[in-house]
């Protein structure tokens, strides 16, 4: 594996399309996103740009609305597939093979957080280069080499970088309108076509269930507010009516968010916007929420993970329940909403440390705020997962299973993972039949007091907290693939 300490000219490649040896005069790359959590995703629309700036002929596949296209893939020169996430990499796995059939002639290649962490299994399937991190200049790189009949180095190559490099706007006109993907759910039930920025990608903190963490290693880049706004531009002109932030913690720079967002309010003071940010941003730059509901910011998602505090020390969260219980407090004050997200189950969990996690949802009125695919989630432990440097940790896991794509592990009681997968099975079906959060979370409340064999604390009456705005995608990043998802390209 390279690493980023190697500039790009050692390699024998230039990092942009200014020199591309161009000895093949039509060169067709096809850029494929197996699922990105129902949005239009950056990641594609960042790499086209930057490829049809070298000269190729770019074409997008994004697999959650499309399928592997006969025609487009016959005549691809290259294909290059994102893997930004678990799902997506699972869904890749499957369409890989098939992909191949399709497109027989075609160099492929694997890029986003997933693709270093899988390499293996990855070049056992076909891909040959993988990159990872700040990947568009060695895409460009990888094409120009195979334009020039030079592919080879290249093409057996991992790439993990972290540089600064330039960021254009994204192009996405190569993929399915914006109306098609996931939107914003306002509480009355209606509906606003949304847009999707990354303001920022990568993390500083070190978290160490996380997936950025073996990539980025603490490191973030910052996307130019410009390019920011340009992208907001496109997306409005294309119908966005609401903007989510898709980086991974939106105020790991504060002021670049600041800037962000008071540019957006100034051009579009109508506009609305989400954002994820970790509970310690949360408290330690809470003067910053008052002006973050200024500008538009109708909720605000929270990768919580637990109330435990020994767990949330495993995880190297730095923060505690108390802070969790703040969070709450400030956000609410600044009149924004409030979504967490968690790991529901994991090794650790105890039958009374599930129903202590439901208890604080109701506690603090946060049942409607919380995706029910939240309360199935079990721990993922990926290749490459800092849990692994974890003392003690090996011995709660069985050995890498690739089909999984993780190291699977069982609870030390049976009745906890008994009761993760039957809270799997009705939330999948809840999802389907469009249940109400409240309903499903009252049946996860009684099926935890029954396998507990615990007194049920009656939900009548209590007031559970209200509906909020949030996405239409119901499935997670963390969450395992669904058939349909498995099937679909
Ligand atoms: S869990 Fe969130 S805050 Fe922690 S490293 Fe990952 S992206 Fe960053």
């Amino acid at each position: 594996m390279l690493d980023d300490t190697q500039p790009y000219a050692d390699q024998g490649h230039s990092c942009c399309g200014a020199s591309a040896p161009a000895t093949k005069n039509r060169f067709n790359l096809v850029l494929i996103n197996p699922y990105e959590l129902g949005r239009q995703p950056f990641a594609l629309a960042e790499a086209s740009a930057w490829l049809k700036r070298a000269g190729c002929e770019v074409r997008c596949l994004d697999l959650a609305l499309q399928k592997l296209e006969p025609a487009v893939l016959a005549e691809a020169d290259a294909v290059a597939i994102y893997l930004g996430m678990h799902t997506a990499t699972r869904i890749a796995l499957e369409a890989l093979p098939r992909l191949r059939q399709l497109a027989p002639q075609a160099a492929l290649a694997a890029f986003g957080l997933y693709a270093p962490m899988n390499e293996t299994l990855l070049r056992g399937l076909g891909v040959t280069a993988i990159f990872g991190g700040e990947s568009e200049p060695d895409l460009v790189s990888w094409a120009n080499a195979l334009r020039a009949g030079n592919g080879s180095t290249l093409a057996q190559a991992t790439i993990v970088r972290h540089d600064k490099i330039e960021f254009l706007t994204p192009d996405r006109t190569d993929l399915p309108q914006l109306a098609r993907y996931a939107h914003l759910v306002l509480p009355d039930g209606t509906t606003r076509v949304a847009g999707f920025v990354d303001s920022t990608r990568g993390c500083k903190h070190l978290c160490r269930h996380c997936p950025v963490v073996p990539v980025y290693e603490g490191k973030f880049r910052v996307v130019p507010v410009e390019v920011v706004l340009a992208d907001i531009a496109q997306q409005i002109e294309a119908g966005a009516q609401h903007i989510s932030f898709g980086d991974h913690d939106f105020l790991n720079g504060p002021t670049h968010a600041l800037n962000v967002v008071r540019a957006l309010h100034a051009c579009y003071p109508q506009f609305t916007y989400d954002a994820t940010i970790k509970i310690q941003h949360l408290i330690d730059h809470a003067e910053l929420l008052p002006e973050l509901k200024r500008t538009g910011c109708l909720f605000i998602i929270a990768a919580v993970e637990s109330v435990d505090d020994r767990v949330l020390d495993y995880l190297a969260k730095h923060h505690t329940r108390a802070d969790f219980y703040r969070a709450v407090g400030l956000v609410r004050e600044a009149g924004i909403a409030l979504a967490p997200t968690w790991v529901a189950f994991h090794p650790w969990s105890t039958l009374d440390s599930y129903r202590d996690l439901l208890t604080s949802l109701v506690e603090l009125r946060l049942v409607e705020a919380v995706p029910p695919v939240q309360l199935m989630i079990r721990l993922l432990i990926p290749s490459g997962s800092k849990l692994l440097e974890l003392p003690g940790f090996q011995d709660l896991i069985g050995a890498f299973d690739q089909k999984l794509l993780g190291y699977p592990w069982q609870n030390p009681d049976p009745r906890v993972d008994a009761l993760q997968r039957e809270i799997q099975a009705y939330v999948a079906q809840a999802e389907k039949s469009n249940t109400p959060r409240r309903e499903t979370f009252e049946h996860i409340w009684r099926l935890t007091h029954e396998m507990a064999g615990k007194p049920m604390p009656s939900l009548t009456g209590r007031d559970l907290g209200q509906p909020i705005p949030h996405m239409s995608e119901p499935w997670y990043c963390c969450a395992e693939p669904t058939e349909a998802q498995l099937e679909g390209f």
